[in-house]
């Protein structure tokens, strides 16, 4: 899968997308991840300048829809349906979205800034919005980086054993069970016994239990209704 990110600060990016799963998935080519600077496609040369006043007043800068198209412009391949924009006014992110998008070869993500974009570039050429939750954060490149990594752990070959992605929280409208590890005891602390019992359909039957019990206590609203 082939992600382009339109930013004005690509500088961080750097880490998130550098280290641990998704930095491997990057070297192992299972996605292929590139950044771009907004400032790179401004008509302004000297100051580099991709904002401006919005229209009627009020607070803020607005991010000109010239570098935005310029950027797209720029990018070789594009597939039909591919640019998304990253906007708290989008469509809310989950599991079952990031399963979705893991369908498409190619995503380009547009992150905003400051007071938000020209309404014209999201009227006219951006595909779809995606907000990452009811709150507002300074740009969407922490936004980016939230749906990069859920959909990058569900591409093929990149977490190393594929259960542990079916058995996460939300992938099968339940919360993931608990889990413990060394040492058995800790500060008087025990874990449940059934997990030392090498059973294993014991142990299967109690985590399916337990994922169940937490779903039902915390999030009744993502248990499918289709449930058997
Ligand atoms: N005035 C805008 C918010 C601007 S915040 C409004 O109220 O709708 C600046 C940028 O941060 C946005 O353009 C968007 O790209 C990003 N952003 C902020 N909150 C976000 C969220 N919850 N999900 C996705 N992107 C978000």
């Amino acid at each position: 899968m082939r992600i382009d990110i339109l930013t004005l600060f690509p500088e961080m990016f750097a880490g998130p997308l550098d280290c641990s799963i998704i930095g491997k998935a990057r070297e192992k080519g299972c996605v292929n991840i590139n950044i771009h600077n907004l400032r790179d496609f401004s008509s302004d040369e000297r100051h580099r300048k991709v904002d401006d006043r919005p229209y009627g007043g009020g607070p803020g800068m607005v991010i000109k829809p010239e570098p935005i198209y310029k950027a797209i412009a720029s990018i070789d391949s594009h597939s039909e349906g591919c640019i998304i924009l990253m906007s708290p006014q989008g469509e809310r992110f989950n599991q079952e979205k990031a399963r979705k998008l893991i369908k498409r070869k190619h995503l380009i993500l547009i992150c905003g800034r400051y007071e938000g974009i020209d309404e014209r570039v999201r009227e006219n050429l951006v595909d779809e919005e995606i907000s990452v939750g009811d709150y507002v954060v300074s740009g969407g490149e922490l936004p980016a980086m939230i749906v990069v990594d859920a959909i990058t752990r569900l591409l093929p070959g990149v977490v190393g054993r594929e259960e542990s992605v079916k058995k996460d929280s939300f992938s099968e409208g339940m919360l993931d069970y608990p889990t413990y590890t060394r040492p058995a005891i800790y500060r008087g602390m025990e874990i449940p016994s059934v997990l030392l019992s090498g059973n294993h359909l014991r142990i299967e039957k109690w985590r399916r239990e337990e994922a169940l019990r937490r779903t039902i206590l915390r999030r009744p609203d993502i248990i499918k209704k289709d449930r058997k």
